[in-house]
């Protein structure tokens, strides 16, 4: 197959561990050049050192920073522009689970610390990468959402309410830039075994963890939890010039879970 990612540049919040790891490895094995951001230093230079191991020639750049705080998004994006010239592929892929609560016990300020994290850092990202892409003329974004954005999971108010939102965002960009040239896709990732899967299984039960995963999964059609590498495939494709008409919709990846209700 031919490199699909020759001479791209690629941009990746939530760089530093899981699906955004995940997705750093294949389009660097592809050719991309890539900008990491994470708010984890050691996760980022994680992420480095498992390209070189598929990439060696790889150009990376890594850069700390927290995707709510519009500063720093500027910064990613600023910096990006500057190193490498342009922003060929975005993954807005940065977030985090928040504790599991009934509505009525949910934290007022988990709410707004999720929803701060998972809608409004989509939204910055989305509005400071969208405007080089419509200034290129080209660009294809891969959002993340999740089941929890295009079904009802329980016991997860902010996930739900910015899962739901990133799939809103998704929709209105892409039919706002599709004219330009640009994509904006998301994905709708099920169980996929990262480290937030494990500390979400954890708050249910830390001691028995693994039990409880292979009773959360026993329900779900293929009865097993998906792989970072099997998310990082299809990121690849959706950030690809291969999906250049794949636009303003959500690509589910759960084994069928979502289909099952
Ligand atoms: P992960 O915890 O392995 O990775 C998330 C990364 O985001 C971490 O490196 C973390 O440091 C970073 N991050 C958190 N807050 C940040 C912030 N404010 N600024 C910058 N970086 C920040 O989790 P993952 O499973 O790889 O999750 C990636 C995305 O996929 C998330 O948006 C998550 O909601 C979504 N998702 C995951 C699953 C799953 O089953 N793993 C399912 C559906 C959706």
């Amino acid at each position: 197959m031919t490199a699909r990612f020759t001479d791209k540049v690629v941009l990746i919040t939530g760089a530093g561990s899981g699906l955004g790891r995940a997705t750093a490895t294949q389009v660097a094995g592809e050719g991309a050049a890539l900008a990491l951001v994470d708010v984890d230093e050691k996760g980022l230079a994680d992420t480095a050192a498992a390209i070189s191991e598929v990439a060696s020639g790889a150009k990376v750049i890594q850069i700390v920073a927290d995707v709510s705080d519009e500063d720093a998004v500027r910064r990613y994006v600023d910096q990006t522009v500057e190193t490498f010239g342009r922003i060929d592929g975005f993954f807005n892929n940065a977030g985090i689970e928040g504790k599991q609560n009934l509505t009525e016990d949910f934290g007022s300020d988990e709410f707004d610390k999720v929803v701060s994290i998972n809608l409004r850092g989509v939204f910055l990202g989305l509005k400071h990468v969208l405007a080089v892409m419509k200034e290129q003329g080209a660009g294809n974004v891969v959002n993340t959402a999740s089941v929890g954005g295009i079904r009802g999971v329980g016991n997860q108010s902010g996930y739900a309410a910015a899962k739901h939102g990133v799939v809103g965002l998704t929709r209105n960009s892409g039919i706002e830039y599709g004219q330009f040239g640009v994509t904006v896709k998301a994905i709708a990732p099920g169980a996929i075994m990262t480290p937030m899967v494990e500390g979400s299984l954890k708050q249910i039960d830390p001691d028995n963890w693994e039990d409880v995963g292979r009773e959360f999964v026993s329900v779900n059609p293929m009865k097993r939890f998906g792989r970072p590498d099997e998310v990082g495939h299809l990121v690849a494709f959706l950030l690809s010039d291969q999906a250049s008409f794949i636009n303003a919709t959500v690509i589910p990846i759960d084994g069928g879970q979502s289909e099952k209700y």
